[in-house]
């Protein structure tokens, strides 16, 4: 006889099925599968679902962060204003346009970037602040948007985290000027790997819809659809569109978005109420509606990666969102950071800890992963 498997709580699992399996084969059943009608059917209702006028769905959150800088005119011998408590991608993306990111401290309790401290970061050179919604809850865009306006920046938000949220009673890409969407793996809305744009002006869409394909005048879709014209190229683009294949799986999705959300967030409130009163935790205060794309404690100081290990070794999902990006190797090599300059990023970047999230987690699964976090930080484990 074999022992039975011990128990496993993955760190992320998507729900997709048969809606989203009937969806992709209308699409291999047709001719086309890459950026053509399931993409511009994807762009309006995911428009509709936000309430922006201009959709342009790309192949990454990256790739979408990319176009967007040189859609506004942001390259070399610009500042960005953005934060250390982020994905890589985030900054790395404003380095790939040529342009300098200018780091600013996060609120200690919520981890998002403080609009006082961004516009104290205002230079001559500053052109655009690019902000991210940490872990599914929203900036203060009304701040923010204020501070842009007043000192004429570009506001971009990198919206990672979600489509689902609300802080205000705004949404993303209803105050910026760009919001930008990522539908990697374990994001709340996802084809593995995809992202998309919102934006308000019209003329910005069409110069996005042209980057994102080589700087070509006709998309695939126009080209090969009735009698052949010959198209031009009028400016320098990259290839990053999203496909009508991701498209289509995509397209089911807005309808369960609500629905996966409110199932998150209960699973969220137990793990706040199970955690509360862990010694040495702090979590995460709430501000406005989260998409709860990820639940992050604070674990005791000093104990996160012996934490790490220990549920990671009781087959615990577990993941770090994330080590500040200014103390990462390469960005204190390049703009000689070293620890101290924020200091609240860098005590969650060492404490965070990030625990298993996803629609429909069970309420059992939940309660294990707190009870066994709680016994590795009551008694080492042991
Ligand atoms: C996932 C993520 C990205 C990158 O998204 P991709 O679609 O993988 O390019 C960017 N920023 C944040 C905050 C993220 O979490």
């Amino acid at each position: 006889m074999t022992a039975p498997e011990p128990r496993k709580v993955e760190f992320y699992r998507h729900d997709l099925g048969e809606e989203e399996m009937a969806s992709l084969s209308t699409t291999v059943h047709s001719v086309f599968l890459t950026t053509g009608p399931r993409v511009a059917e994807f762009e309006k209702v995911l428009g509709e679902y936000l309430g922006v006028p201009h959709i342009v769905g790309v192949s990454s959150c990256t790739d979408g962060m990319m176009i967007t800088l040189l859609a506004f005119g942001i390259g070399a011998g610009d500042e960005v204003i953005t934060t250390p408590m982020t994905f890589i991608a985030t900054p790395n993306t404003v380095l790939h346009v040529g342009a300098t990111p200018m780091f600013v401290e996060v609120d200690r309790d919520t981890g998002l970037m403080d609009p006082n401290a961004v516009e104290a970061a205002v230079t001559p050179r500053t052109k655009a602040i690019l902000t991210v919604h940490l872990y599914g809850q929203m900036c203060d865009m009304r701040a923010l948007r204020a501070v842009a306006d007043r000192y004429h920046l570009v506001l971009i938000e990198d919206s990672a985290h979600g489509v689902e949220m609300r802080r205000d009673d705004v949404g993303p890409g209803t105050l910026s000027d760009a919001a930008v969407f990522s539908f990697y793996a374990t994001k709340t809305l996802t084809c593995g790997d995809g992202g998309a744009i919102a934006v308000r002006d019209p003329a910005v869409a069409e110069r996005l819809r042209r980057l994102r394909n080589h700087g070509m005048t006709k998309g695939a879709a126009s080209r090969y659809t009735g009698i052949y014209r010959h198209w031009d190229m009028v400016e320098l683009g990259y290839k990053c569109g999203l496909s009508d294949i991701d498209a289509s799986i995509l397209l089911p999705q807005i309808s369960r978005l609500e629905r996966r959300r409110a199932s998150r967030e209960s699973a969220v409130c137990r793990y706040e109420r199970l955690l509360a009163d862990v010694p040495g935790t702090r979590l995460i205060r709430r501000s406005g509606k989260s998409s709860h794309h990820l639940f992050t404690v604070l674990a005791p100081p000093g104990r996160r990666d012996e934490l790490l290990e220990k549920l990671g070794s009781a087959r615990i999902g577990v993941a770090v969102n994330y080590r500040a990006v200014h103390l990462l190797t390469y960005y204190r090599q390049r703009f000689g950071f070293s620890p101290g300059v924020f200091p609240n990023a860098e005590e969650i970047g060492e404490r965070t800890l990030s625990l298993p999230l996803y629609p429909w987690i069970s309420d059992d699964d939940v309660d294990y992963v707190a009870d066994q976090y709680r016994r590795f930080v009551v008694d080492g484990g042991s």
